[in-house]
């Protein structure tokens, strides 16, 4: 690789790379063994982290009380509209005030009747619309919670050292490549590429290779 110094033979390289920590082949070829034990050590610390947990709780439980007080509003006033336009008709009054029995005529008792049945299968019809249409709109709400919860990176300076980690902390890590590293932390395909220049500051993951799943 172009930049790379090869000593002469018997010399020694002071930026030696070390061999892969599951399988000890060479450094190269580069071995996916690393990235893969990395990628799987960071979802098992995701799953330990708690904090996600209460997240997708949160945003879950504010979305679906969303979801139904915004279908209620639209049951609500269909059930107002489908009911102002019964009272548009002429017998609807007395209907009610007979309680489904009113003193008319045979011809008119079965003209309302048959208003109130395509009213009602109209409403049912437009309720299972409402829930469907605010079902529907999950994503975005789930979204609009989620951006409301605040995630905030600590400056590197400020976090104390932890006893057996001498890696954590920000002593000596350039501002530039400190936020380079966080940011390349997004994904493992961007570990891969990252893997070697980021060794000693960044934990081998894990202990020869074996990891519980779950
Ligand atoms: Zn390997």
């Amino acid at each position: 690789m172009a930049g790379i110094m090869i000593p002469p033979p018997g010399m020694l390289s002071p930026t030696i790379d070390a061999n892969c920590a599951i399988c000890n082949a060479p450094p190269i070829p580069e071995c996916p063994h690393e990235v893969e034990s990395l990628a799987l050590a960071l979802d098992q610390a995701v799953t330990r982290w708690t904090r996600l947990a209460e997240i997708r709780q949160w945003a879950v439980d504010n979305a679906k009380n969303c979801v139904i007080r915004t279908f209620n509003q639209r049951r609500e006033a269909r059930y107002a509209k489908v009911l102002a336009f019964l009272e548009t008709l002429p017998c609807y009054g007395i209907y009610v005030r007979y309680a489904g029995h009113p003193p008319i005529t045979p011809q008119l008792l079965g003209e309302i009747q048959y208003h109130i049945r395509n009213a009602n299968e109209a409403f049912k019809a437009g309720v299972n619309e409402d829930w469907r249409r605010s079902c529907m709109e999950y994503p975005g709400i789930l979204d609009h919670f989620l951006g409301l919860v605040e995630v905030r990176f600590p400056v590197l300076e400020e976090v104390a050292v932890v006893a057996g980690y001498p890696g954590l902390g920000g002593a000596g890590v350039p501002e530039q490549k400190r936020v380079k590293t966080r940011r390349d932390s997004v994904n493992t395909g961007d570990l891969r590429k990252e893997r070697r220049r980021s060794r000693g500051r960044t934990p081998p993951a894990g202990g020869e290779g074996h990891y519980r799943r779950g």
